[in-house]
């Protein structure tokens, strides 16, 4: 890593010609590690997009994190990952030029004007899945994937941005920190405090943003690491050790009170029974045992009808800067987790269910993906334009979250598990 770094750092008088390359424009934000603004190539004549990250006055770490996603994303040339075209240092700062991106999916998902087709829904979703196969078969995690991290282009391409945190995971002794991702998208093996992950965290948080799609709004908003643990146990059961026999050795692993799942059906009533089938697999408990990317991009509902949109046709916001219609997401942090006092024995709670089909546990039913469901709803029953946006509320109670509660817990734990933020994001 280091040797690579200096390398870059070397040839500063090369690095002045190549800054000098590049034509200043506006701020487009800022990030974790600097800011990021717009620029023209003079070389090129193309937009680009310069993530500036300062040098030498951070801690190691940061200088790390970007040497990896030069490194990274150097290997990772796909249509659907975004292409770094240039790395240099200049005035103390390093700079990481990427092509130029429109939008991305967040604003998609949050344009109210914006109506979703199934076939946009399989689009948007093809494209991320095909991202992700590209890294997990060169074995590199993504680790941070969520809807602002999926760039889209110009011409409608959706790709992977902000390597940041990936890392390769080759070797099988390799610890990584489990507190990376967005809590909305973290597998339920991060939230338990595994040590060791592989490619099925990248599909779990895949299934939330395939979930997002469907209904507009993220699906899982967990409050701390203990309500989102809640929060996916509420939507898919709580699991049994027999589908997850390695839950119950994880570091952070607390006995959660049964409860057993709403249909699925109930949950996405507007997704198709292949939808709700690659749903299933998607999140599934057991990382093992998890649909795999590649496996996922196989699944029949891309090859049943609708087809995916071309990506040329999808709707789209309006380019950054020019959106009128951009609505807050309606995030509903207020209605998080009614804090435990602070347990000093083992306790045990009740479930309190309000919220999946206003019942309690006895009387809902697991979900078959393919039972109850009519044929002819969804994707593959119905018009190729119907809008799949739903009312979530209706369906999910958000504002009483569901949360099947702990039935054991140490304050040791509670305390890590309210450690609310991830460390790099
Ligand atoms: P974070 O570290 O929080 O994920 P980033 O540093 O990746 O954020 O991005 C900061 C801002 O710059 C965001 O608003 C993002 O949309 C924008 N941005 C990042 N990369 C690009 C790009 N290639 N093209 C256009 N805008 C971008």
């Amino acid at each position: 890593m280091t040797g690579s770094f200096s390398a870059v750092e070397e040839d500063s008088s090369q690095s002045k010609l190549v800054a000098d390359r590049y034509l200043k424009r506006e701020l487009l934000g800022e990030g974790t590690y600097g800011v990021v603004f717009k620029a023209i190539d003079t070389k090129s004549g193309k937009t680009v997009a310069i993530k500036r990250i300062r040098l030498g006055k951070h801690k190691e770490g940061v200088n790390f994190t970007a040497l990896r996603e030069i490194k990274l994303l150097k290997e990772l040339k796909d249509p659907n990952i975004i292409e770094l075209i240039d790395a240099f240092p200049y005035k103390g700062n390093l700079h990481l030029v990427f092509e130029f991106m429109e939008s991305d999916l967040e604003a998609v998902i949050r344009d109210r004007n914006i109506v979703l087709s199934p076939g946009d829904i399989k689009s948007y979703l093809q494209m991320t899945l095909k991202g992700l196969a590209h890294c997990h078969k060169k074995w590199v995690l993504h680790r941070d994937m969520k809807p602002n991290n999926l760039l889209i282009a110009a011409d409608g391409q959706l790709k992977l941005a902000d390597f940041g945190l990936a890392r390769i995971f080759g070797s099988p002794d390799r610890r990584f920190t489990h507190q990376v991702f967005a809590r909305w998208y973290r597998a339920p093996e991060l939230l338990f405090g595994t040590k060791q992950y592989g490619p099925g965290v990248d599909v779990w948080a895949a299934g939330c943003i395939f979930a997002e799609l469907l209904l507009r709004r993220p699906f899982l908003q967990g409050s701390s690491d203990i309500d989102q643990l809640g929060k996916i146990f509420a939507a898919f059961g709580t699991p049994k050790p027999f589908q997850w026999p390695e839950m119950v050795y994880l570091p952070d692993y607390v006995e959660y009170q049964y409860v057993s799942p709403p249909s699925l059906r109930s949950l996405f009533p507007m997704a198709s029974d292949d939808a709700l089938d690659l749903i299933s697999k998607m999140f599934t408990y057991d990382p093992k045992a998890r649909i795999s990317t590649q496996q996922a991009l196989e699944h029949r509902y891309f090859t049943s009808i609708p087809a995916p949109t071309k990506p040329a046709l999808l709707p789209r916001p309006p380019p950054k800067g020019e959106s009128l219609n951009e609505k807050p997401l309606d995030l509903n942090l207020d209605c998080g987790p009614v804090v435990l006092s602070p347990p000093r024995k083992l306790r045990r709670v009740t479930v309190n269910h309000v919220g999946f089909e206003g019942d309690t546990q006895n009387n809902i039913v697991r979900g078959d993906v393919n039972d109850k469901a009519p044929r002819g709803v969804g994707e593959s029953g119905l018009s190729g334009l119907m809008p799949m946006s739903i009312d979530l509320e209706a369906v999910f109670g958000y504002t009483s979250a569901p949360r099947p509660k702990l039935n054991s817990v140490d304050r040791s734990h509670l305390k890590r598990k309210l450690d609310l933020e991830p460390e790099f994001k």
